[in-house]
């Protein structure tokens, strides 16, 4: 069994949906898959249940009356029958009935606004049902409500997954294809919760590991994760193959196509994830596994906007105890550190959230000496397999970074990423320098054209 996720683009339209349908029953392999809300639905439910809460009824009712008429429009498109379009109608008037009648509760609570905000996918799901069952095929909703459950502390409970779902599978034996929705979730109350934005991926991880599937397709309408950013830099290309942990560092330093924790449970269960294209289905897409093939260097990607921190103190000679007194202030603060580099007496350090910052800095200076602190500072990260007994990595790294200035490294924190500190201003050169001198060159240049 192969879970297959396709987010609210691949959905957006009908005629999207009908290359959907081709796609999951072109190969004889059973599915499950799990779909997000049609594009701009969750903003849009979002957007009502705002209205709502601040008591603006006439507003909120419009903005139903909106969404309506653009669901109205689409499943007039979608399905080729009259059967299939009062099914469609059907499933349309029912879950907006449901949506009108969360206007006259009084007060407008978090509950309404998950049980409103869920409604995207409970959509998609069965208005794309009825389709395959238009089009006569084998296939089944599996209601996320009843298997994904989540704990006081927001955690999804794998078990309960796991229990639930082989039970409804085994009822369910002489399906071929099943149809899930991403992103909603029971709480421990019961009530109707989520897995935050972004959080069908998640779902499709979680159903994958639950029932240790072949494969967790992730499809979108990008090809796959890029060894670099596409927006600054021209040559860059899809990466072929990640491990779990680079394809981890990755999505923290800003690669959207991936929630970051989403392929937890994959990994756990050592479930194979991989990045496809919609528009674009015979390409090789990312493949996320445990192993992964020779190649060094993978990606670069950057995060923006750090602040770095110059802590100095003579009293560090010598001392213990001086970096838990400078890492209490930071947690007391609530603020976390990305970045550090040590030397016998000083620290640097690097935050993103600097809404404390000017307390931080008051009681930093109360036992260390500090330095004016630089803003607009951007790590660029660069990911792969450095392990320990490999050599000339940094070299290439430093090499390529040779007319840049450099504020802080980090290499050998883990074995899958170097880290760089430099001024926001210079990042677009950095990257594109990066490219030239660590893809770009003859060998990987073989590697690029062998592995298309
Ligand atoms: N529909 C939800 C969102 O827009 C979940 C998802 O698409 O992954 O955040
Ligand atoms: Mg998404």
């Amino acid at each position: 069994m192969q879970v297959w996720k396709f987010g609210g683009t691949s959905v957006g339209k009908p005629d999207r949906m009908h290359s959907i349908r081709n796609l999951i029953t072109e190969n004889g392999t059973r599915k499950i898959v799990v779909l997000s809300a049609l594009s701009g639905t969750t903003n849009g439910l979002l957007s009502i249940a705002e209205s709502l809460k601040a008591n603006n009824d006439v507003e909120g009712n419009q903005k139903i009356d909106d969404l309506y008429a653009h669901y109205e429009v689409f499943i007039k498109d979608l399905y080729k029958t009259k059967d299939g379009y009062e099914q469609g109608k059907a499933i349309i008037d029912k879950e907006f009935s449901f949506i009108r009648s969360l206007v006259s509760i009084k007060p407008f609570t978090l509950k309404q606004e998950k049980e409103i905000v869920a409604e995207g996918e409970l959509l998609s799901t069965q208005m794309f049902e009825a389709y395959l069952k238009e089009e006569g095929i084998n296939s089944a909703l599996l209601p996320a409500l009843d298997f994904m459950l989540i704990d006081a502390d927001n955690e999804p409970v794998l078990s309960f997954t796991e229990e639930k779902l082989s039970t409804m599978l085994e009822q369910l034996s002489d399906k071929q294809i099943f149809i899930t929705q991403g992103f909603i979730c029971r709480n421990p109350r019961g009530e109707i919760d989520n897995l935050k934005r972004g959080g069908s991926d998640y779902t499709a991880s979680l159903i994958g590991g639950a029932i240790v599937a072949e494969e967790v397709q992730i499809w979108t309408d990008i090809d796959g994760m890029h060894n670099n950013d596409p927006r600054i830099v021209k040559k860059t290309f899809p990466i072929r193959e990640l491990t779990f942990e680079e394809a981890a560092e990755l999505a923290y330093f800003g690669a959207k196509i991936l929630h970051p924790s989403t392929i937890t449970p994959a990994k756990l269960k050592g479930v194979p994830v991989r990045l496809k294209n919609t528009m674009e289905p015979e390409a090789y897409g990312t493949l996320i596994a445990d192993k992964t093939s020779d190649r060094e260097i993978k990606a670069i990607a950057a995060k923006d906007n750090l602040t770095a921190i110059y802590i100095h103190s003579t009293r560090m000679l010598n001392a213990y105890g001086f970096l838990r007194r400078v890492f209490e202030v930071f947690e007391k603060y609530k603020t976390p550190v990305d970045m550090i580099t040590t030397s016998e007496v000083s620290v640097s350090v690097t935050i993103d959230n600097d809404e404390h910052l000017d307390e931080i800095m008051a009681e930093l200076r109360q036992f260390a000496d500090l330095e004016e602190c630089d803003k607009d500072q951007t790590i660029v990260c660069i990911v792969g397999n450095f392990s320990a007994d490999k050599e000339g990595i940094a070299l290439k790294v430093l090499d390529a970074m040779k007319n840049i200035p450099i504020r802080m490294i980090c290499y050998g924190a883990s074995e899958h990423n170097i880290s760089l500190l430099i001024h926001g201003k210079n990042k677009a050169a950095a990257l594109n320098a990066l490219n030239e001198r660590c893809f770009l060159y003859e060998d990987a240049m073989k590697d690029i054209f062998s592995a298309q």
